[in-house]
Parts: C-alpha cells; structure tokens; sequence
C-alpha cells in the first residue's frame, strides 16, 4: 500500500516516483486524502531533485487527464496554437493568432491573464468593450469556426490538476522548477486541443528565465512533452531584456497590436511576430508568406471579425488614461543602451495595469509607453517614457521602480556591432 509520506522521503532523497505512484499521488490529492501540505513537500522535494524524463511524462499525462480536452475534431483547418512564457509588452498573441488564421490555420488560443509584472493577453483583450473572454466550449468552437481564431481563458473542466498544484507552488516557494513550469504549461497547452505548438521561451532581465541555458532546458523540456503527446511543437527562444515593442499595459498594448496588423508595428515586435508566424504556418502544414497577410489587409480583417465574434467592438475607443506623465529625463546625450524590462513592466504593474493577487481587477488605462528604445539616439533631459494611470497618486511607486532602469551609450552600436536579433535559437 502507498503513502505519501514514504513517496516524499522517497523524492526528497533523490529516488525516482513510479509511474503508479505519481498517477496515486495526482489522483489521492484530488481526492483529498493526501493533504495540501503533502502535497506542497512533495513539490519542494522535485524543485530540489526535478524529475526524470519517465516521470515527467506520466506526471503531464496525468494533468492533462485531471480534465477534459478540447474536442477540435469539427474544425477542418489544422489547428496550431501558441504560448508565450510570459514578458513585458509581449502583446504578440493579439497579433499573430488572426495573422495565421488569415493564411488559412485555425489558432484556439487559450489564454491567461497577468500575474506580477508580466501581462495577460485576457486583460488586454478586455479593455475592448464588450470583449468576453470566458467563453463556454461550445461558443469557443464557434469563433474558431467563423474567424479562424479564438483567444480566451483556459475553462476550468481543462488540467484542473494544474490549478490546484499552482495555488500550492503559488504560497510555497516552488514556482521556479523546470519540470514543474513545463508540465503546468503543456497540460493546459495539451488539453486545449491543438494538433501544433509553438512556444515563444523569453530570456531576460523581464523573463521568468533569466539566463538562456535555463530557458534552453525549459524550451527542450516542453518540446519533448508536447512531441510525446502527439502535439507538433517547436520552440523559439527570444529576447526580453527590453520592453517589446513600445506599449506596455493593456488598452495601450491593444492600440500597438492593431497598428501592427496595419502594417505600422515596431521593428522588434514584427520580427517576433513573423518568426512566431512562420513557424506556425510551417508546423500546420500551410506554406504562406505572414507579411504578405499583413500588407493586404487579410490579418486586420481576421482580427476584428475575432473581436466581433467574442462581442467586442473593434471600432469602439478605448480606455484612456486621465492622468499622464512624462518621465524618466536621459541622463545624457548618447544612444539609449539598456531599457530595463523588469523594471518597465513594474512601473506599468504599479500603476494599476497588473495586479498583484489573482482576484483583484487590472486598469485598462493604465501603463507606460517608451518613448525611446535601446539603440536609438536621445539628448540629455529628454524624457524616455509617458506613464499614464487612473489615479495620479500611483506616480511616485512607479517611479521608484524605474530607478537604474536606463543606461546611455557614447557610441552609436549599429556603427560598432550588429544590433542582435530579439530572436535567439530555435528548439525542435
Ligand atoms: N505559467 C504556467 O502556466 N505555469 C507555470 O508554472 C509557470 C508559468
């Protein structure tokens, strides 16, 4: 007979789990009958030891069978989605999901919404009016059937396992895991139902992985999880040292993600957003060329019928700040070389864009645009980013946040060296 207590000594003391033993633990917890604190000492225990590759598997099966998946079957497009590990003014869902349905994918994106200084592509879409974003499986079926994409929350009926163990990581200390990050993202990713997957592993100072080796780990990780599933998956790794982008909150990041389906999007995020593109096109099997899908006007058209479609008004105004400030003066004359992302994305969280506890509400107003980007010419004086918010007393902890967030180059680095890709490495 199986207990817990014998399981997490035998993790604790670097001991492989059976595949029967993971299946009791997943399913004993469910049950109630092994507790939340057993639970949590097992999780720390496979923070400290990982898992194997064996037991990766059957702990990601397991998730995924805590729940329902996606049925697709009635979608006759192939069906690719993709996640994103989470970065600052990272508003590339918005843009690339009609932008691979206009080439003739189907894209179920099933989304999250902002914890910390991360944002949520849900909070974003929700500062259009009439947006919903918590659809029922049913009526997610029919926007993917009528706009070729859909974006909302993941239904609880989806990996409900991985909501219960992240509540637990959540207050324990164990978010920071390999194994743990990637079989939480695969189970939800899995049982959302896409055929391919292409994951977008953010590096960087506003990344969960800060140093490419680990985010190399997660990519490889999640690659094999998916490929074990019979999801086609690939990964990119990408930069996240800087904001993406110009636009960091949520309505702001809408207006950015709309001017880029016109066409009009800033080099970093288009190059994001076309590799991300390409390689779900390639993944479903379609050879078309993305850009060419945004010069005609194709991936617009896509993305305002998915608005309409989830009862949004893609012409409505959206929300605007009423208190704005220009902010953070260039120390001196020269070429902005760092815009720190972590520190951008605090400011923005700071002034109501995110929210610090799952339950509270986000500002649709709220955020900061960066009114220079690393690499270009600034004089001294000249103010680097707007902050705006809803109430002007959230000014000041903003700015604290952004202190050391710039630094000034004397030289030119397009003269010196070739300014690097946000695009890294391609895994699978
Ligand atoms: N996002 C998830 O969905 N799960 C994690 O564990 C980390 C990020």
């Amino acid at each position: 007979m199986t207990d817990a207590g014998t399981l997490i000594r035998a993790k604790r003391d670097g001991n492989r789990l059976a595949d029967d033993d993971i299946r009791w633990l997943l399913e004993a917890h469910e049950a109630g009958e092994v507790a939340d604190e057993q639970m949590s000492a097992l999780l720390m225990a496979i923070y400290f030891q990982g898992l194997d590759r064996a037991e990766l598997r059957t702990w990601t099966a397991e998730m995924i069978a805590s729940g329902d998946r996606l049925d697709l079957s009635s979608i006759s497009k192939p069906t690719v989605d993709k996640h994103s590990t989470g970065g600052v003014g990272d508003k590339v869902s918005m843009i690339v999901a009609p932008l691979v349905a206009s080439c003739g994918a189907a894209v179920p994106h099933l989304s999250g919404r902002g914890l910390g200084h991360t944002g949520g592509t849900l909070d974003k879409l929700e500062s259009i009016p009439g947006f919903r974003a918590g659809l029922t499986p049913a009526e997610t079926l029919d926007v993917l059937a009528r706009a070729g994409c859909v974006i909302c929350a993941a239904g609880s009926g989806l990996a409900p396992a991985d909501r219960r163990l992240y509540a637990l990581r959540d207050v324990t200390g164990t978010i920071e895991s390999i194994p743990l990050i990637a079989s939480s993202i695969m189970s939800k990713k899995i049982a959302g139902g896409t055929r391919a997957l292409v994951l977008d592993v953010k590096v960087g100072t506003g990344a969960f992985m800060k140093s490419r080796d680990k985010a190399h780990e997660l990519a490889e990780t999640m690659v094999a999880l998916g490929e074990e599933q019979h999801v086609r998956t690939r990964a990119l790794l990408t930069r996240m040292d800087a904001p993406l982008g110009r636009a960091v909150g949520n309505a702001v990041e809408v207006e950015e993600a709309v001017r880029a389906l016109a066409g009009d999007g800033p080099p970093d995020l288009m190059e994001v957003t076309l590799a991300l593109a390409g390689q779900m096109l390639a993944l479903a099997g379609i050879e078309a060329d993305p850009a060419a899908a945004i010069a005609d006007g194709r991936a617009l058209a896509a993305y305002r019928m998915m608005v309409s479609a989830q009862g949004g008004d893609p012409d409505a105004p959206l929300p605007q700040a009423p208190h704005t400030l220009r902010a953070l003066p260039a120390p001196a004359s020269g070429w902005l070389s760092r815009l720190d992302a972590l520190a951008v994305g605090t400011a923005a969280w700071r002034l109501g864009a995110g929210r610090a506890r799952k339950e509270h509400g986000v500002s649709a107003a709220a955020g900061v645009i960066c009114l220079a980007k690393p690499g270009e010419r600034v004089q001294a004086g000249q103010p680097l980013l707007e902050l705006r918010a809803e109430e002007e007393g959230r000014f000041s902890r903003a700015l604290a946040a952004l202190d050391g967030a710039v630094e000034i180059s004397e030289r030119d680095p397009s003269a010196s060296a070739v300014s690097p890709s946000p695009v890294i490495e391609q895994i699978g």
